[in-house]
């Protein structure tokens, strides 16, 4: 038993060959532990988004290996790698990626219904209550704001009870104060319910909520700060806001 959500062991990915071959990632090793929350930054092009890629079964690195709760999912095929996906590891983008046509309920068990299993209609109603979505679980994305469809999203990812929830630019769509909201939740479901939680994230001040922030450069990390301030966060991204 060990206590990483997540491991990247020696990750090196690259994409292209040749003159334009790039090496998004460069022997990357990391470990996400349990009930923690980590923020990755870093510049445009520095890997943040292939990290995550690796880090969730949707992209596969060429040399070393990513652990999801113990098991190496470097080498699984790909059906078992789709299952393991769904059942283990929960993924929210800066486009929330709702289906329009559903409502928030539907939204929320839909990845359950696609796996062919019976949704439990109690924890569903839970978890939309405890994002805030209590009465509106029959509207439809269109009727709900930025930050209520990011908390359907979150909603979505956490009914599987993932063994790691990966953000990407979570907040990036939203407004201060709704950012807030969403960053709250995933703070509180570290907290309460020992998630565990890495997100990407261009915003100094989304990436003060979480314990460690990660920053890449040139696909390697290059320094890892313990709860930084917003102020430390963007000295170390070269004074920039
Ligand atoms: P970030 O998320 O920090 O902006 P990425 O992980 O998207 O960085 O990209 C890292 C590097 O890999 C960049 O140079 C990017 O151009 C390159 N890259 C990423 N995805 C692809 C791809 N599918 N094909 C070719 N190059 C890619």
């Amino acid at each position: 038993m060990n206590d990483h959500a997540v491991l990247l062991d020696g990750v090196t990915r690259t994409y292209g060959r040749g003159a334009t071959e790039v090496t998004a990632l460069r022997q990357v090793s990391v470990a996400f532990t349990s009930a923690t929350f980590t923020a990755v930054m870093g510049p445009s092009g520095s890997g943040k988004s292939t990290l995550l890629q690796c880090g969730s079964g949707l992209d596969r690195p060429e040399s070393g290996a990513v652990r999801v709760a113990g098991q190496d999912i470097t080498r699984l095929p790909e059906k078992a790698l789709a299952v393991l996906r769904r059942d283990r590891i929960g993924i929210i983008f800066q486009a929330f990626n709702l289906v329009p046509s559903l409502t928030a309920w539907q939204n929320v068990v839909l990845p359950t219904r696609l796996a062919r299993r019976r949704p439990d209609a109690d924890r569903v109603r839970e978890l939309l209550a405890r994002v805030g979505l209590e009465g509106r679980e029959g509207h439809r994305p269109a009727q709900l704001s930025g930050g209520q469809q990011q908390r359907v999203a979150i909603a979505r990812a956490l009914l599987g009870r993932p063994a790691v929830l990966f953000a990407d630019e979570p907040t990036g769509a939203l407004d201060r104060a709704t950012g807030h909201e969403v960053l709250a939740l995933l703070r509180e479901a570290v907290d309460r319910f020992g998630q565990t939680v890495v997100m990407v994230t261009h915003d100094p001040e989304a990436a003060t909520w979480a314990d460690a922030v990660l920053f890449l450069r040139d696909g390697q990390i290059v320094d890892t700060l313990a709860r930084p301030s917003a102020e430390q966060i963007s000295a170390r991204l070269g004074g920039r806001r």
